[in-house]
């Protein structure tokens, strides 16, 4: 027998691509495309070097101070992690360990299934309706746990507090897990909810709304036990955490609360903007509330509107992927940078 048997064999998650070429308008991944606010720089240019010597505080006090202070949640509550990816993958590890299949929408993150697999944690998706919303009455079934994220990806859909409340009632015996990470772009957090259900986890990252991807920073908030135990899997299974740098301009992101809304708002203007210079091209769309839309087109199918776009430096995710084949998902950019993908399109489809 090979020893290639007793190889863990993972199906690896597959990114958007992150072109070299600074032309390319990169509409493909979700980022920010403003900086991160002015703070952040200047932090970086007075770092002191010399510090780097030393190991990072573990507990990355500083950040958890500052996101206790915004969101006026005990810092006993509250876990960072190199993204939220990271915050995530540590969850589904330390979360979902029953025989019952976890929950979450056929239509959703593909990051979800990966880690299940990773981690061997059976699991069932739960099909959207046609045009996309979750049905409650799938999630109240015996399961070993819930995750979804709302604003969905790459849908752009919004569920309400009150529909996901109920589920969470219904599932007070496993964690569920509610991943905000396109919230701030008009959704409605269910942050509030952690002082009623224990068992509820939400997750947040720095990089969508506070611009910060490249520096991996995201967290967790609720029950201190919940956080407990995220925490005590965290520090048996990695040392990796929260780079200095990542702790102090996390910080300087947090602070800026002007700023970040500024961001958030004109990218939240350019997306309704965009929504109907779209429509008026024969584009449909979802009523996205995050930062892209997931567009299809009444006569062009997506595949072919993804290629077009990337043979002329104009980057989208397309996933051939059952019923969303005809779809693609646009991130907002600049205000310049969408012009020129209206441009193109009103030229490619007359
Ligand atoms: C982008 C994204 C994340 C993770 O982002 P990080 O950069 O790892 O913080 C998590 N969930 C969803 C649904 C996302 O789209």
């Amino acid at each position: 027998m090979s020893w290639e048997a007793n190889v863990r064999k993972v199906e690896p998650y597959v990114a958007g691509e992150q072109p070299k070429d600074h032309n390319i308008i990169k509409l493909n991944t979700n980022e920010c495309p403003y900086p991160p606010a002015p703070g952040v720089a200047k932090r970086a240019e007075e770092m002191n070097c010399g510090d780097l010597r030393l190991y990072p505080d573990m507990n990355a006090e500083k950040l958890v101070n500052s996101l206790s202070e915004y969101y006026h949640v005990d810092p006993a509550k509250i876990f960072v992690g190199v993204g939220s990816d990271d915050v995530l993958a540590m969850s589904f590890m330390t979360f979902f360990n029953s025989d019952k299949p976890i929950l979450f929408p056929d239509i959703t993150y593909s990051f979800y299934d990966v880690w299940a697999e990773l981690y061997r944690i059976p699991y069932k998706t739960c099909a959207l309706t046609d045009d996309f919303h979750m049905k409650k009455e799938d999630y109240m079934v015996p399961n070993g746990g819930v995750i979804f994220p709302n604003p969905n990806a790459p849908t752009g859909v919004l569920e309400s507090v009150d529909m996901i409340e109920e589920i969470i009632r219904e599932n007070r015996d496993v964690v569920v897990i509610i991943d905000e990470a396109y919230v701030d772009f008009g959704g409605e957090s269910v942050l509030p909810l952690i002082d009623k259900y224990d068992n509820l986890l939400v997750v947040q990252t720095f990089s969508k709304s506070r611009a910060l991807a490249g520096m991996r920073i995201g967290f967790a908030m609720g029950s201190e036990k919940l956080i407990g135990y995220l925490k005590d899997a965290k520090f048996s299974f990695n040392s990796y955490t929260l780079n200095m740098p990542a702790i102090e301009m996390g910080v300087e992101a947090v602070k800026d609360d002007a700023y970040f809304k500024k961001t958030v708002n004109r990218i939240i203007a350019t997306r309704e903007r965009v929504k109907g210079e779209l429509k008026e091209l024969g584009f449909d769309f979802t009523d996205s509330k995050s930062n892209f839309l997931f567009a299809t087109h009444k006569t062009v199918p997506a595949g072919e509107l993804f290629r077009v776009l990337k043979e002329n430096g104009i980057y989208v995710r397309y996933w051939n992927k059952k019923r969303i084949d005809n779809r693609l998902r646009i991130t907002i950019g600049t205000d310049e940078q969408m012009d020129r993908l209206i441009s193109f399109l009103k030229e490619y489809l007359k």
